[in-house]
């Protein structure tokens, strides 16, 4: 099981934000921001670039996921940001897709 599954499967404890049959929305455990969220589907898709045509509807609802935990966690309004890192080079350290929502504070572009 990776992770996210013990966390979906309640083996290991996190803070959610919220819940839906398709995906679990989480706090992540080092905020790099006020708000970090983690919105993770509860079918494992490993990375962004191993999802499948068959994903489809699932990688929509995930975006759409974000207008709920931003507006239960008040930052829809002030604005907030969608990170998914893929592989080595983007910083990805759980084999298991998920998407970053930041937010709480004015937040630097670009990246580094
Ligand atoms: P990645 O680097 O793969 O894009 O993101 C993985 C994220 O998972 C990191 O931001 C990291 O802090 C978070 N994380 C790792 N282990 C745990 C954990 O046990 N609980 C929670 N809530 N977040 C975790």
């Amino acid at each position: 099981m990776t992770l996210f599954e013990k966390i979906i499967a309640r083996q290991i404890p996190a803070e959610i934000v919220a819940e839906e049959p398709e995906w679990l929305a989480f706090h992540d455990i080092n905020p790099q921001a006020p708000v970090h969220v983690l919105i993770v589907p509860k079918k494992v898709i490993p990375r962004l670039g191993e999802a499948t045509p068959e994903d489809a509807l699932l990688l929509g609802k995930l975006l759409l996921a974000v207008q709920t935990v931003t507006r239960k966690l008040s930052i829809l309004e002030t604005g907030f940001r969608v990170v998914i890192n893929h592989g080595h080079d983007g910083g990805e350290t759980v084999p298991h897709l998920h998407v970053h929502v930041l937010g709480g504070r004015p937040l630097a572009w670009p990246p580094g």
